[in-house]
């Protein structure tokens, strides 16, 4: 009793660490905060269904089906256990009031469609990760159009593969990039007739350049894949971001929207310069666009992602991972965005670290990690057919670009790309990881470009 004759008032429940995005960057973020030491309520939120699980397979074996969905998964449940996870799959985040670190949470889907939309309340929080990451771009009216495709979640690939079953199909493929060619490669593997459409001239021409994006389009050639350039009629980006992986994204849209349909079906393609391109299943590989609708907080910047500070903060307390995360890379000396597996592993890593830093300082009771700028050397790799491409560093946006074709037959090549006179990313096809390897180290932070050059050839005996 105290001197008042009454109980002590309780403790003061501790507030929560919200990670909001229950995939890579956030599975990564989570188990590092505990491994860090953070034993207090720690909330993982996904609006998808499923238990966190690996995307770069959807466009590779489990398009092809080679693997089924249970081998996509990152954790078991039984991995999952020992985290104490406060697990909410099912559920989206539609607000956060960053100035007092306070999510609104709504029951979305995967949740039986009575209890759609009901609201589930705010939860207040300590601090908050955000890896929201990227829904797939798509075209007016799509969504209504029976054999219409976009392909980023494991729903998206389980529908596209069941129409792929059955062999024999007209599939055209909107959007010549990385995406758009793995999927054009797994479907031609299945023996359907694939058209690829896209704006560059040769696939990602963007993201590789013109020389390695010509090579790709020797190899699709080579297996019967048709290629055209064009723009689909009626669709159209404009205010275009230089991002950090070169796909560029945009929000403007004409309204006419370049199918033609039969009923609620997709029959064709048409492209700007009349062309018809008749299709029984449409893939749209046109990009995407980062999760950030849901954070109308005027404090934060959403323009082309969640902008953040090399720490990976966009406000006290608050931190971004991954695909939604445009941050300040402190190599590189200026805001960059990736999608990119690895990227999402390693900034989700090193968000939970600075959150826990910061949080320490606030006066958590909590072992204080060293708070550090993120700076990876940026990896992406992309698999077509047999081939496999791997890449690090910058390989976007370059104004200078060497491609030296090692065997053009066995397509073995490796690029050199930089801008302003340095060297800042490197790309390798067909050689062994050995290699790879060296050319990470040559380009891990930029080099002039004549020492890129002859580390290059060194590494690869091609001088
Ligand atoms: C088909 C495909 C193939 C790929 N292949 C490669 C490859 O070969 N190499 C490579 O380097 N990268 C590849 N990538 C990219 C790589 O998968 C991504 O970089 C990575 O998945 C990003 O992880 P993330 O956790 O940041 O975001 P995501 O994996 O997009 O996860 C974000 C999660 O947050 C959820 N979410 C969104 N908004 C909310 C909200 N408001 N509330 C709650 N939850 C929300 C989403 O539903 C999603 O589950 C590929 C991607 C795709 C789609």
């Amino acid at each position: 009793m105290s001197e008042h004759g009454m109980g002590a008032p309780p403790a003061e429940a501790p507030r929560p660490i919200a990670v909001v995005g229950a995939s890579a960057a956030g599975l990564a973020a989570a188990e590092t905060l505990r491994r860090s030491g953070w034993d207090g309520p720690l909330v993982l939120i996904g609006d998808e269904p499923h238990l966190p699980y690996d995307r770069p397979p959807l466009s590779k074996q489990l398009l092809l089906g080679a693997w089924e969905p249970d081998r996509l998964l990152l954790r078991t449940t039984d991995q999952l256990d020992p985290l104490g996870l406060d697990l909410r799959l099912g559920t989206r985040a539609t607000g956060l009031d960053a100035a007092t670190r306070t999510l609104t949470l709504v029951d979305g889907v995967g949740i039986p469609p009575l209890e759609q939309g009901r609201e589930r309340g705010s939860l207040a929080c300590a601090g908050v990760i955000i890896a929201t990451g990227v829904t797939a771009r798509t075209l007016p009216g799509a969504e209504h159009l029976a054999g219409v495709h976009t392909l980023r979640t494991l729903d998206d690939a389980l529908a596209l593969r069941a129409r792929l079953a059955d062999g024999g199909r007209r599939l055209v493929i909107v959007g010549n990039g990385v995406l758009g060619c793995e999927a054009a490669a797994v479907a031609r593997g299945l023996g359907h007739e694939v058209t690829l459409v896209g704006r560059a001239t040769v696939p990602m021409a963007g993201t590789v350049g013109a020389e390695i994006g010509g090579l790709l389009a020797e190899e699709h050639r080579a297996r019967s894949v048709r290629l055209r350039t064009g723009v689909v009629d009626g669709f159209e980006t404009v205010n275009g971001f230089e991002t950090g992986n070169g796909f560029e994204t945009g929000n403007g849209f004409k309204t006419a929207n370049g199918f033609e349909t039969a009923g609620d079906r997709v029959t064709g393609v048409r492209l700007a310069d009349g062309t018809r391109l008749p299709a029984d299943l449409v893939l749209l590989a046109i990009g995407s666009e980062p999760a950030v609708r849901w954070l109308t907080d005027p404090s934060l910047d959403t323009v082309d992602g969640l902008r953040c500070d090399a720490y990976c903060a966009a406000a006290p307390g608050i931190y971004a991972a991954g695909d939604v995360a445009r941050w300040d890379h402190p190599v590189h000396g200026r805001p960059l965005r990736f999608e990119h597996r690895m990227n999402a592993t390693e900034q989700g890593m090193a968000a939970a670290r600075n959150l826990l830093a910061e949080l320490a300082g606030e006066g958590i009771d909590i072992p204080a990690p060293d708070r550090r700028p993120f700076a990876p050397v940026p990896y992406f790799w992309s698999d077509q057919y047999d081939i496999k491409m791997q890449a690090y560093g910058l390989t976007a946006g370059a104004d200078r670009t060497e491609t030296t074709v090692l065997d053009r037959d066995a397509r073995r090549a490796v690029a050199l790309y930089g801008r302003d006179g340095t060297a800042t990313g490197v790309l390798a096809i067909g050689l062994p990881p050995r290699q790879v390897r060296a050319l990470r180290a040559v380009i891990a932070t930029p080099v002039p470009w004549e020492e890129a050059r002859d580390r290059i050839r060194t590494a690869t005996g091609s001088g």
